[in-house]
């Protein structure tokens, strides 16, 4: 019946608590809105308030339609448990880890396994969610959901990602502070889809009357992922980039605006892919779409065989081109999110033309000349590759072909000109490639920003989806750096988790039992530490002309003395790291090219001199890269030669200051966490239960290992022993005053009023800090219950 559905934590955003107590008993007993205007609370404090009554009516006819939505989602989905939408007093003690009586992990595994079979998904541990992926679409994500999960109390409705969104958003609006989602887990555990929905949940809670606003908001993720996903054996829609979505909120909770910014670009897969991986996913849309429009030759483009770079040995991308349906359907949504966020048509042509440009630069060729004076000369036996290239890059195609092929150098003030070798000139041609894609994907976030970004002051709350850890047959510097990153938000987890709140107990001077935790704190100094932490060392040995990877790993293994790096025997280039989240072995070959990650100087001229107005912006000036990198702070796989003065008199380079890719690295981890720090954090742990991207599947030993390294089940623990309420004397007296004193009365929030309520209202288990009262979760379902049965 609709008048229980009346919720306490609704009514408190509008009102005092312990009013909506009383409204709520009154309106189960009457459910007449006329009837709760009469109430003698309701007068007394809001008088003759009209707006009030208008604002009940909303709320009650919000709360009627929540209740229809509840009686489907039972039959629908929830058949094994009763659905309270009232759930004060009917929690279901399934739906957290926390109350689980016996704690361990086969406890724990056999819990989610249970409430998977059942496809719940979703599990508490105390605010932190788990998110197993379900591997299969679930009918729980409509619009009917995101009104379920809309300003109520997180243990009325089963867990959900929507509750998270909505547990992030009523903080924001309730404490005006910026909040910060950290998604976590393994590739293909399903951080992006949660992001995804989260963003779709967040746009529908901060309902902007701009519905263009919202519609932009929405087609971001598309497009970005469009050109910074790619299909690999693990995922066939794998982020291979960072991503931090910040949506901004007016201070009343309006969506109006969002900002990206984006980590680590996985560049290198633009030149190169591993058996059964692809490149990004934007080159097969637009091949298909340009197939589909039939305008492959105005691209340069064959109809046979595909270029290079997208034809990974298999053979079969042309005719999944041509047959995938889905490919040009794909282009055409990516048209579509272009269009809506605001780019131009000359951009989006633009776009296009350098994606090409691409596509034809991998198909140039090199072979040696070899004459008698020289044997290191290179030249391009395919010449329509090079011109078709130039033609789509609109720059001279033997310029192009002179940065290739040779490039300058100063030796005592005199500049002299070198030929490459077949295999520099290779080098460099893929370079190009790398920093074309790399800074128009840097543009197209950059230009989003622009066409979304609100100047208004506001709020935010920050979505992190960032990839995981990764732990391949061959891991090379890109692993790495992901793995680095997965350290730092890991230590940031324990932070919260762990160390924050047991310094709080300190500081209120409560003797609470320490979890043991697993700090991580060590390894992130050994890595990031200067001058001799492995990134500086990288950095350091960078510098030098003459060093190999092999000095680097010689370097490496005589500095870096501690447990957590080691030496294989036998394998020059490996060295192995204990990561938290596993060992992992790393081959050190291209470390060194991978962190100057050199773009030749010659090859900016060329570029500079292109017609496209769009290319020629992206390797403009660096005073106004400059620019774009402080507005998106983060790219720094991208704009590696910006601080490098590149100009046609290279002796102006020599004595430039190189940024490595290290060294930006350690930067935007920086700026991430000061991003994040500020915001008040919400955990979102994702948990692939099989390899195979099997439904229904549950592998036991994955799980585990997953729940072991994220320090599931010590979280569990802390949640259980600890005290995750906190609240200010003033303020729980204000809350819960009426349990000890009368209506009219008004006591002071002192610690011998709080524990005047506390006695009055027998828990057990709270503790008096020094201006604080610690209650267990379950503390407040008490009080909440009590308070209805005093009122
Ligand atoms: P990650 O970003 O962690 O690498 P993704 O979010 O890309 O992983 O998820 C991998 C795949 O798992 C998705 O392509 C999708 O098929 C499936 N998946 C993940 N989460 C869900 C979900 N909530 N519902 C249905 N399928 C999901
Ligand atoms: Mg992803």
């Amino acid at each position: 019946p609709p008048p229980t559905l009346l919720h306490p934590e609704k009514w408190c955003r509008g009102f005092n608590h312990f009013i909506s107590q009383c409204l709520i008993k009154d309106f189960e007993k009457r459910p007449s809105v006329t009837h709760l205007l009469e109430h003698p609370f309701i007068k007394q404090v809001h008088g003759k308030d009209m707006s009030l009554q208008k604002q009940l009516a909303e709320l009650i006819q919000e709360q009627q339609q929540l209740g229809s939505v509840a009686k489907t989602r039972h039959e629908r989905i929830h058949t094994r448990r009763p659905y309270h939408v009232d759930g004060a007093d009917k929690y279901s003690l399934d739906d957290d880890l926390v109350n689980l009586e016996v704690l361990d992990e086969d406890t724990i595994i056999h819990q989610l396994q249970k409430r998977y079979a059942d496809l719940q998904i979703y599990t508490y541990v105390g605010d932190i969610l788990i998110a197993l992926n379900p591997f299969q679409n679930l009918s729980i994500y409509s619009p009917q959901f995101s009104k379920l999960y809309h300003g109520v109390k997180r243990s009325s409705n089963p867990p959900h990602i929507f509750a998270s969104a909505d547990a992030a958003y009523q903080s924001m609006v309730t404490f005006s502070k910026d909040q910060c989602i950290v998604i976590s887990g393994e590739s293909g555990a399903g951080k992006t889809e949660s992001a995804h929905l989260i963003v779709q949940h967040l746009t529908f809670l901060g309902k902007a009357n701009n519905r263009a606003l919202r519609e932009k908001i929405l087609q971001v993720n598309p497009l970005v992922e469009a050109f910074g996903n790619a299909c690999t054996a693990i995922n066939d829609n794998s982020s291979r980039f960072g991503k931090y979505l910040e949506m901004m909120f007016t201070p009343t909770g309006a969506v109006m605006g969002a900002k990206i910014s984006e980590y680590l670009l996985e560049k290198s897969r633009v030149i190169k892919q591993a058996v059964g991986e692809k490149n990004f996913h934007i080159f097969y849309y637009i091949y298909a779409g340009l197939y589909n429009q039939k305008k492959l030759s105005e691209y340069r483009l064959p109809d046979k065989k595909p270029p290079r770079y997208i034809d990974n040995e298999t053979g079969k991308v042309m005719h999944d081109i041509i047959t995938k349906d889905s490919y040009g359907r794909q282009f055409e949504a990516i048209q579509h999110c272009f269009r809506i966020i605001g780019f131009t048509d000359e951009e989006v042509y633009s776009v296009y033309r350098i994606l090409t440009g691409i596509l034809n630069t991998g198909n140039i060729e090199f072979a040696a000349i070899s004459s008698q004076h020289q044997t290191d000369k290179s030249e391009v036996p395919n010449p329509e590759a090079l011109d078709n290239a130039a033609a789509l890059l609109s720059i001279g195609s033997e310029e192009l072909q002179e940065a290739l092929t040779s490039h300058c150098v100063v030796t005592r003030g005199e500049t002299i000109i070198r030929t490459n070798t077949v295999d520099k000139a290779a080098d460099v041609r893929d370079a190009m490639s790398k920093a074309l894609y790399g800074r128009l994907f840097s543009w197209i976030v950059n230009r989003i920003n622009t066409l979304l970004h609100n100047t208004e002051n506001g709020m935010n709350i920050g979505i992190l989806d960032i990839f995981g850890f990764e732990n391949f047959a061959r891991n090379s510097f890109e692993q790495l750096c992901i793995n680095i990153a997965n350290e730092q938000i890991q230590f940031y987890f324990n932070q919260h988790i762990f160390a924050l709140e047991q310094m709080e107990y300190q500081s209120e001077g409560i003797d609470a039992t320490a979890v043991e935790y697993e700090d991580n704190r060590p390894l992130l100094d050994m890595f990031l530490q200067k001058p001799m932490g492995l990134l500086s060392l990288l950095d350091e040995e960078s510098r030098f002309p003459q060093a190999t990877d092999l000095t680097l790993v010689d370097k490496f293994e005589g500095n870096l003395r501690c447990k957590y790096f080691w030496r294989p025997k036998g394998v020059e280039l490996s060295f192995g790291i204990q990561h938290y989240a596993g060992k992992v072995l790393y081959d050190a070959s291209a470390f060194l090219e991978k962190n100057r990650d050199t773009l030749p100087a010659d090859i900016v001229v060329v570029l500079r001199t292109s017609e496209n107005k769009l290319l020629q912006q992206l390797f403009s000036s660096p005073l106004t890269k400059t620019g774009i990198f402080c507005t998106t702070l983060l790219t720094f796989f991208v704009f590696q030669v910006d601080t490098m003065e590149v100009m046609r008199h290279p002796e102006e380079t020599t004595n430039m200051k190189r940024q490595t890719m290290a060294s930006y690295f350690r930067y935007s981890l920086m700026d991430l966490l000061s991003k994040m720090v500020v915001g008040q954090p919400h955990f979102v742990r994702c948990i692939k239960p099989n390899d195979d991207r099997e439904a229904l599947m549950f592998s036991h030993e994955r799980v585990l290992l997953q729940l072991r390294y994220t320090g599931i089940l010590e979280t569990v623990k802390i949640r259980q022993k600890g005290y995750s309420h906190r609240i200010l004397f003033d303020e729980f007296v204000k809350r819960y005053y009426y349990l000890a004193f009368k209506a009219h009365e008004t006591p002071l929030g002192s610690r011998e009023n709080c524990l005047a309520i506390l006695e009055k209202s027998k828990l057990d288990n709270w503790i008096l800090g020094k201006t604080k009262v610690f209650l267990k979760y379950y503390h407040i379902e008490q009080l909440n219950l009590f308070l209805r049965e005093v009122i």
